[in-house]
This record gives C-alpha cells, sequence and structure tokens, in this order.
C-alpha cells in the first residue's frame, strides 16, 4: 500500500509559504502552521531580486507579482532616511535580465498564501516538540493538536 507524502511547514513568513508554495506544486500535500493568530506581515516594503524572481515566475506567481510589485528600473538608487546616495541599486542579474521588484511586505505574503490551498495554512499553531522515527515524523502543537 502507498501512501501519499504530505509535508507540515512551521512558520507562516514569507519563507515558510514560499516552501509550501512550492510543495503544493510538485503535488505534495503540504500545510503551513504558524503562531500568530493571523497570516501576515508588518514592516515596510521588501526588494525581490532576480533570482527570487525566478523561482516565483516557477511559482507561477509572474502574474500575481507583477499586480502588487513595482519593478525597480535601472538608475533606481538607494537613499539614507536624509536623502543623501548610498549606492545604485543592482536591477539586472549577471546575465543582464532586468528583474527587481519593490513591494510591500504584505502583499507578497498574501501573494504566497493565496498559493497555498486556504484550509492548509493554520494560523493560531505553534509547535512546540518535534520526534520523527523510520516511517513518521510528528510535529506537535502548543494546542493540543498535531501533525
Ligand atoms: C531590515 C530587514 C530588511 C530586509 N530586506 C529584505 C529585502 O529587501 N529583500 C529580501 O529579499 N530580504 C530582505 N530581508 C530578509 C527577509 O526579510 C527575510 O529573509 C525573510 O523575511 C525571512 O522569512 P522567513 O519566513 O524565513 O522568517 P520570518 O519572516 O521570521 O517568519 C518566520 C515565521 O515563523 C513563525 N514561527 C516561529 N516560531 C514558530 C513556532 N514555534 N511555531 C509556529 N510558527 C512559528 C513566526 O511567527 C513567523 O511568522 C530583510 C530583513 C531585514 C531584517
Amino acid at each position: 500500500m502507498s501512501e501519499r507524502l504530505t509535508a507540515a511547514v512551521v512558520g507562516g513568513g514569507i519563507g515558510g509559504l514560499a516552501a509550501a508554495a512550492a510543495l503544493t506544486r510538485a503535488g505534495i500535500e503540504a500545510s503551513v502552521y504558524e503562531q500568530a493568530p493571523e497570516i501576515g506581515e508588518i514592516g515596510a516594503g521588501v526588494l525581490i531580486g532576480p533570482n527570487s524572481v525566478r523561482l516565483l515566475h516557477r511559482l507561477g506567481l509572474a502574474e500575481a507579482i507583477d499586480e502588487v510589485g513595482g519593478w525597480v528600473g535601472e538608475g533606481s538608487t538607494y537613499y539614507r532616511h536624509d536623502g543623501t546616495k548610498v549606492a545604485p541599486v543592482m536591477t539586472t542579474d549577471s546575465s543582464g535580465w532586468a528583474a527587481m521588484y519593490g513591494m510591500h511586505r504584505a502583499d507578497l505574503v498574501d501573494v504566497l498564501r493565496r498559493a497555498v490551498p486556504g484550509h492548509r495554512v493554520r494560523p493560531g499553531h505553534r509547535a512546540v516538540s518535534f520526534t520523527q522515527d523510520a516511517e513518521n515524523a510528528r510535529v506537535t502543537f502548543e494546542n493540543g493538536t498535531f501533525a
């Protein structure tokens, strides 16, 4: 009898959601367990470089990041809060592909969250222990449930 592989990802930040989105796309039933009562991001913007953009494209999210992000064009510059220049923003990869985006962190998290089936994103789950043997792995959560 073959059992279907499932995955539990602990942490619903950019990293955890991206991992779950990739696993989902690969046909693996992945669930995300986040300790916070809801998925989201505080903070400001995030710059997404070509290496990350390439992976987001592979996850089928090219259109979604286009919608929430702004393309960072040639000649863009990092500034200090007082307006003095720091350095130019690198806007291409080594092959010359221009794919640098700026977006709000909450928007990026939302794009990634939508790439995982809704019922498999579970806030309010703080992982407290982990065990495994040759057959299974188990994460236990503070609320008494496990995966
Ligand atoms: C000031 C600053 C600026 C940055 N700017 C950029 C940028 O412009 N571009 C860029 O690519 N990167 C940038 N980074 C890096 C980027 O923000 C991080 O690499 C990224 O957010 C990390 O995501 P993560 O999901 O791994 O971690 P986190 O965002 O920390 O997410 C971890 C999640 O796990 C949850 N968690 C923790 N413990 C448990 C538990 N026991 N059970 C359940 N859930 C748990 C947390 O609540 C959290 O939601 C920046 C970082 C900083 C600090």
